[in-house]
């Protein structure tokens, strides 16, 4: 089956009770047994809850995955999935992760005995030196944020499946539209629903997708016994939402290559970070591994002074922070998204006061790139 149809069908079964076609929002905290000790496979709703269940069903798919579970937010799947390494083990992190990524690590994780690294993924050899003995997971994000650097999934995979780890991917930036990780040997992959999965900016929330059943249960254990779990409102806004993905990733990758195409050749646009520049570092790696290079355009004005200008001249993108949505929306990564990582390792990342980071949204080209240009000038 097609993208399309999976994102439309999967766990999309019309409702046995009433024909319902949109899956309810089962809102409900227990569910009536009928005798004691049966029921029908649900009995209290932070374990089960048919809404959950049939997103869970849904993104599962669209990733090529078994098994999913969809979190209360991205932050609360990954640390989740974190919580497949134990007192001890060592992680091999991206050092350009999303800025709450490295902040549960360093402020966290680094509490209960969890150790990593911060290593530059998009360099192999560096991934492979990175490697300890008690190394057990590798932790990456392609593209990143906000510098859009590619890592190599297939050549990350082999490396860490040679030393006995685990690779997970957070897929937020790509979906499984454009990007789908296990393809490339990923054994889990994890998102924040509230970006191009939702789409609509109106909720928050995260998943974990995967196939091996034993790390499979452990996930489902965690999420029960943590409870971080997606509300039902929110599970079926994220179903809501997936359905048109397809086509909502294809407009936004459209109006993403093309604003990059416009900032590229702005007189007041020092750089552009976007990996389907031809200029892009790994933009030949993008175009091996992802189907199209998405709607997230980064770029230098040059120092804080330009930047506030274009931040707070724009009308159509709005100032804020997030990604992801419907509409444009515009920040300051080091100040906004990037401000807990400290000031000498996003200079060296590239996350100067100069740069901008646009979610470009499916508004009509003509119009964003009009808004761009005269917030520039
Ligand atoms: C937003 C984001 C997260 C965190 O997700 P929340 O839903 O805000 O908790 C993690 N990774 C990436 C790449 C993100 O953009």
């Amino acid at each position: 089956m097609g993208f399309s149809t999976t994102a439309i069908h999967a766990g999309n079964e019309p409702d046995t009770a009433t024909g319902s076609v949109s899956v309810p929002i089962y809102q409900t905290s227990t569910y009536k047994q009928d005798a004691l000790g049966e029921h029908k496979g649900f009995e209290y709703a932070r374990t089960q809850n048919p809404t959950r269940s049939a997103l869970e069903q849904n993104i599962a798919a669209l990733e090529g995955a078994k098994f999913g579970y969809a979190f209360a937010s991205g932050m609360s799947a990954i640390d989740a999935c974190l919580k497949l390494v134990k007192a001890g083990d060592h992680v091999i992190l991206g050092d350009n992760t999303y800025g709450g990524t490295f902040r549960l690590f360093d402020k966290v994780l680094s509490n209960y005995g969890i150790e990593f690294d911060l290593v530059d993924t998009t360099e192999i050899t560096q991934v492979e030196e990175a490697f300890k003995p008690n190394t057990k997971m590798v932790f990456v994000e392609t593209p990143t944020n906000p510098v859009m650097s590619v890592t190599d999934l297939e050549g990350v995979s082999n490396i860490a499946h040679a030393h006995g780890a685990k690779v997970v991917c957070d897929n937020t930036f790509m979906s499984p539209y454009l990007q789908r990780p296990i393809e490339h040997g990923v054994d889990i992959v994890v998102h924040s629903t509230t970006k191009y999965l939702n789409g609509h900016s109106d909720s928050v929330g995260g998943f974990v997708a995967l196939n091996n059943e034993k790390n499979a249960e452990w996930i489902q254990f965690v999420q029960n016994s943590v409870g971080a779990i997606l509300s039902p409102f929110d599970s079926f806004l994220v179903l809501r939402g997936t359905k048109t993905l397809a086509v909502r990733m294809g407009k936004h990758n459209e109006n993403g290559q093309a604003v990059a195409n416009f900032l590229a050749e702005h007189p007041k646009v020092q750089k552009v970070y976007y990996p389907g520049l031809v200029s892009h570092p790994q933009h030949e790696l993008a175009k091996k591994q992802q189907d199209g290079f998405g709607g997230m355009v980064s770029f230098e004005t040059g120092s804080l002074n330009n930047a506030k200008k274009v931040l707070e001249n724009v009308k159509i993108a709005t100032l804020a922070e997030s990604l992801g949505g419907v509409e444009s929306l515009i920040s300051h990564p080091a100040s906004m998204t990037h401000a807990s990582v400290p000031f000498e390792k996003r200079q060296e990342l590239g996350i100067t006061d100069g740069l901008v980071r646009i979610s470009v949204g499916i508004e009509d080209i003509e119009d964003i790139i009009f808004d761009l240009d005269q917030a520039l000038n």
